[in-house]
C-alpha cells in the first residue's frame, strides 16, 4: 500500500493533554477517492501523487505509532450552553510543518464514534463533505481565511439521514482547531492550570505577538477580537450566511470553520437565513457580527482568571477590548463595500444606502457589483431612477473613470449558488462527480468571466422556492 511521507507532530495532544482523548477511527470497508486537492498537498510539503494514493491515512488509517486524537470542547449553541460537545465524529490526525514552518492540523471528518459522540453515529454523507470541501475552496479562493479540505474519500458505507445515503470522510486542513468552546470546556475544568496551558499553547502557536503585550492574554483576546472583526467583514462583503455560530464554531486562529448549513446570498436582505432551525434568525445574515461579538464575550469570560486576580479588574480589561470589535469591524467593512463600488476611501453613508436600495429592490447581490463595473447596473433595478440618483453620487466621488479592472478583481462573478451546489452534490450523491467538479473549477477561479460557466453565474429563477440548508450533516 502507498505511503505519504506526512510527518505528524503532537504538540497539542502534549501540551494540553486534559483536553484530548487517544482515540482510532472506525475500519473503513471499501475507501475510494472523491475529490483531492493538488494544491494544498504541495502547500503543506506532500507530494500529492503519493497523498492521493495513501487511502488508509486519508480514511483514518495512519501509520502504526501515529496517535490520533478526539478534542474536547463545549459550546453554547444558539445561545444554550452545553458543557460538553467535542469531536463526536471526527479526529486530529496530527500536526504537520510546511515548507514555511507554519503548522497545520490535518483532522478527519465522518471518522467514526469517539466517546463525545452521544447520539450520533459519528459518520458523515458524501454531500456534505462535498459540500465543505467546496466552500471552503471557494472561501479561500475569495481570499477569506478557512479550513480547506485536503481530500474527500467515500467508504463504501450507508448511512441513514431520512433516508440511506453514501458515507465519506473529509480530511481538512486547518491553522488549528482551537475554538472559543476549546477555552470554556478548559475554563469549566476549574483547574487554572489547564487554561493557562491552553491560553499559552494558543499564544504561541498563533499569536506569538501577545508575549509583549501587559498581559499575554489579554493580548490573546485582543488578537483574536481583530482577527474575527477581519472574518465578519469579509463574510458580509461576499454576502456568506455561515448558518451555525455556536461558540464551538468559531475559531481561535480567525478561519471560517465548519460548513453545516451555510450558503451564500442571493439578493441582499439583512434578515436572511437559511437553516431550517434557526427559526429565530439569531444567525442571520445581518446579525453575525453581532452572534461573534457575543462568542468573543464568551472567550473574555473564559480567561478571566488568567486576566487578574481581582476579577472587577479583569471584566473591566476585558470589556474594553471586547469593546473594540465594533469599531474595528465597521472599519474592515466600510473599506471593503468602498473598494467593491471602486473607491479607495471608505464612504459608509454611500455604500449603507447602496444596500438599502439593493435590499429594496431584491438585487441580486453578486451580479450587481460585476454589472456596477460594466456600467449595467441600471438594468437591473424595476425603478432605476433611485439607483441614478445614487450612482451620481458615487460618481462625484470617483471623479474619473470608471474603476473597471479594478472592481473585477475583487467583485467575484462566481459564488457558490445555492442551486447549483444542491444539483452538483445531488448528482454526486448518485455517483456522478462531473457537476461537481466543474462547479469548484469555477469557483477557484471565482474573477475569471469564462462563457461557458455562464450559468454558474446567474441567480436561481424567479420565483424559486426560498433555499434551505439542514444541519443534519
Ligand atoms: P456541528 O453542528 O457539526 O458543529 O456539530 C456539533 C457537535 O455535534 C459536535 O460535537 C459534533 O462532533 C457532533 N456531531 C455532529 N454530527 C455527529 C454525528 N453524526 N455523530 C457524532 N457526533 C456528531
Ligand atoms: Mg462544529
Amino acid at each position: 500500500m502507498t505511503r505519504s511521507q506526512l510527518i505528524f507532530e503532537d504538540s497539542y495532544a502534549r501540551a494540553v493533554p486534559e483536553l484530548s482523548l487517544s482515540w482510532q477511527a472506525a475500519e473503513v470497508p471499501d475507501p475510494h477517492l472523491l475529490v483531492f486537492n493538488d494544491d494544498l498537498a504541495r502547500e503543506l510539503g506532500a507530494d500529492p501523487d503519493l497523498l492521493r494514493k495513501d487511502l488508509a491515512l486519508l480514511s483514518g488509517q495512519p501509520r502504526p505509532g501515529v496517535r490520533t486524537v478526539a478534542q474536547a470542547y463545549a459550546g453554547h449553541q444558539f445561545g444554550s450552553y452545553s458543557p460538553r460537545l467535542g469531536d463526536g465524529r471526527a479526529l486530529l490526525l496530527g500536526e504537520v510543518i510546511d515548507p514555511a514552518g507554519d503548522r497545520h492540523d490535518l483532522h478527519l471528518k465522518g471518522s467514526g464514534r469517539t466517546p463525545f459522540a452521544r447520539g450520533g453515529d459519528g459518520k458523515a454523507a458524501v454531500g456534505p463533505m462535498l459540500r465543505e470541501y467546496l466552500m471552503g475552496e471557494a472561501m479561500h479562493a475569495l481570499g477569506i481565511p478557512t479550513t480547506r479540505g485536503l481530500s474527500v474519500v467515500s467508504t463504501g458505507e450507508s448511512i441513514y439521514r431520512e433516508r440511506m445515503l453514501p458515507g465519506a470522510i473529509l480530511c481538512r486542513v486547518a491553522a488549528s482547531h482551537l475554538r472559543v468552546g476549546t477555552f470554556q470546556y478548559a475554563a469549566a475544568q476549574g483547574e487554572i492550570k489547564v487554561m493557562r496551558a491552553l491560553a499559552d499553547y494558543a499564544i504561541a502557536r498563533h499569536y506569538p505577538q501577545a508575549t509583549q503585550a501587559k498581559s499575554p492574554y489579554l493580548g490573546l483576546l485582543e488578537n483574536v477580537v481583530a482577527v474575527q472583526a477581519q472574518l465578519l467583514a469579509s463574510w458580509m462583503l461576499v454576502g456568506f450566511v455561515h448558518g451555525v455560530m455556536n461558540t464551538d464554531n468559531m475559531t481561535i486562529s480567525g478561519q471560517t470553520i465548519d460548513y453545516g448549513p451555510c450558503a451564500f446570498i442571493d439578493s441582499y436582505h439583512p434578515a436572511t437565513v437559511f437553516s431550517s432551525i434557526d427559526h429565530a434568525g439569531r444567525y442571520a445574515l445581518g446579525n453575525q457580527p453581532a452572534a461573534a461579538q457575543w462568542n468573543l464575550a464568551r472567550l473574555g469570560e473564559a480567561l478571566l482568571p488568567l486576566v487578574d486576580e481581582d476579577l472587577n479588574a479583569a471584566v473591566e480589561a476585558a470589556t474594553e477590548i471586547l469593546l473594540g470589535f465594533a469599531p474595528r469591524y465597521r472599519e474592515a467593512l466600510s473599506a471593503g463595500m468602498a473598494a467593491k463600488v471602486g473607491l479607495g476611501q471608505p464612504a459608509p453613508e454611500l455604500t449603507d444606502d447602496l444596500l438599502q436600495l439593493l435590499s429594496e429592490e431584491k438585487v441580486d447581490y453578486t451580479g450587481f457589483f460585476r454589472a456596477l463595473a460594466a456600467g449595467t447596473a441600471r438594468e437591473h433595478f424595476t425603478q432605476p431612477e433611485a439607483f441614478d440618483r445614487w450612482n451620481q453620487r458615487r460618481l462625484v466621488l470617483l471623479a474619473g473613470d470608471e474603476p473597471t479592472e479594478a472592481m473585477n478583481r475583487i467583485n467575484p462573478v462566481y459564488v457558490p449558488r445555492n442551486h447549483r451546489v444542491e444539483e452538483a452534490l445531488e448528482a454526486a450523491t448518485a455517483g456522478d462527480l462531473a457537476p461537481f467538479h466543474r462547479l469548484l473549477e469555477a469557483l477557484t477561479h471565482p474573477y475569471v468571466e469564462r462563457p461557458d460557466f455562464q450559468d454558474l453565474a446567474e441567480p436561481p429563477p424567479a420565483g424559486a422556492a426560498p433555499h434551505v440548508t439542514y444541519c443534519g450533516t
